[in-house]
């Protein structure tokens, strides 16, 4: 394919939603993507932590262009094979019986809100709050902005879908101050994503486990972005609750589990699952395509050796970035599987970002070459490479790492 100048494209057209670099990806296989002028990227963000096997796998393509040649969607008011298979391997290796799929996060959260309140009506005496958390990230409906609590989304899209008082993550009695008989469920990311990679203990998580049973709420978990083996298991609530009772009552997914196609999921446990006919739904929901790609992904997932894989290079990750904080004098990194934070000290991420895209080629063996990272705050870069991401692709990641910061250190602004 000949390469096209940026200038070529109509970009002009879509909507300015965020500042975007001038270039336009027209290729990727695995831990690489390539632009329009033929330059190459080692992709450390992978369209935020979605494609969990990479760019374009194989096992992906295979699903697609076989589902696509046997059925599409044949509505959501009828039964599909690839959504009941994929719905069973749910179940099967989780704590929910009931899964309802749709097409992205928010959505998914948007269902567990309607299911949370739903409960609270016919289980808890009309009960509709849902306590959230300061720094939660839920999505980007106005519910699910209302839910989350991002600094300033508050008074965004004014007014805000009431009933989400907010606590403080790792704060139990921040929880308990908030818990009414009005209070339905407790929504939040076991790995604060967006906010930073900031993670809830586990033994806060058991603790708030204990409060909500006993005071007979729900309590829902947000996996959107740690679950799909992100986090070394299958689902991060795994890490805390010892059994299936200790599990949360509902959670949702989204990201991982469609490997870069739209594909998200409500899960409940069966008491909770009560929505009546009528009350959910949505064109997409369950279509075939979609569902195929999801059981391809489980498959991945579940074959024998993958998820310890996952776990080892999380360490990896993990011992190498460390290695940086010593190696620079950076603050600290932290994280848990291959969702990783390394926090620079000063407020200097998004030059190194800007660097490590643009000026990187310059610097040997990095001829032809970027390198694609992501700076959830001004003073943190976040890491959230595919999952079978190889070590040699983390080692030549750290080294670009090493080599932006050193370029931008220079003028780095002091947090
Ligand atoms: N929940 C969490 C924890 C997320 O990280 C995200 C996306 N960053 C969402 C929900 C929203 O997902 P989507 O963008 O697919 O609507």
């Amino acid at each position: 394919m000949s390469a096209r100048a940026f200038h070529e494209f109509p970009v002009h057209h879509l909507m300015e939603i965020t500042a975007r670099p001038d270039l336009v990806f027209v290729e990727g296989h695995g831990s690489w993507l390539t632009d329009h002028a033929g330059k190459r990227y080692l992709d450390f963000v992978q369209g935020w932590a979605v494609n969990c096997l990479g760019h374009c796998p194989e096992v992906v393509i295979e699903a697609l262009a076989a589902q696509a040649k046997q059925l599409i969607t044949p509505s959501p008011a009828y039964f599909n094979e690839p959504s009941l298979r994929l719905a069973e391997m749910i179940a099967a290796h989780s704590a929910f019986a009931r899964v309802f799929f749709c097409s992205s996060g928010a959505e998914a959260n948007e269902g567990a809100i309607k299911l949370a309140r739903k409960w609270g009506r016919k289980c808890r005496n009309g009960a509709s709050e849902i306590i959230t958390f300061e720094g939660g990230f839920h999505g980007r409906t106005i519910a699910t902005m209302s839910a989350s609590g991002k600094p300033g989304w508050d008074t965004m899209f004014a007014p805000q879908v009431p009933g989400f008082p907010k606590a403080i993550l790792n704060d139990l009695a921040s929880v308990e101050r908030l818990i009414t008989d009005e209070t339905a469920a407790v929504l939040l990311e076991p790995i604060q994503g967006e906010a930073g990679v900031v993670l809830a203990d586990l033994d806060f998580l058991r603790a708030l486990r204990a409060l909500t049973t006993k005071h007979g709420c729900l309590l829902i978990v947000d996996e959107v972005q740690t679950g799909m083996g992100r986090t070394g298991t299958l689902f991060a609530y795994q890490h805390f609750a010892r059994d299936d009772a200790e599990a949360p009552d509902v959670m949702t997914l989204g990201k991982g589990i469609g490997a870069g196609v739209p594909l998200a999921v409500l899960c409940a446990k069966e008491a909770v699952s009560v929505f009546d006919h009528g009350e959910q739904g949505g064109t997409y929901n369950g279509n075939p395509l979609m569902t195929a790609v999801g059981c391809a992904v489980m498959d991945a997932l579940l074959a024998p050796g993958f998820l310890p894989t996952v776990a080892d290079k999380g360490r990896y990750l993990g011992e190498r970035l460390r290695g940086l904080v010593t190696e620079l004098g950076l603050a600290h990194e932290r994280g848990l599987g291959l969702l990783r934070a390394l926090d620079l000290g000063a407020e200097i991420a998004g030059d190194v970002v800007g660097y490590a895209r643009e000026r990187l080629e310059e610097c040997p063996g990095w001829e032809g070459a970027g390198l694609l990272l992501n700076a959830p705050r001004p003073n943190l870069l976040r890491f959230m490479p595919a999952l079978n991401v190889s070590h040699g692709e983390i080692d030549q990641m750290i080294q670009g790492v090493r080599l932006a910061i050193r370029a931008v250190g220079a003028g780095a602004r002091s947090t």
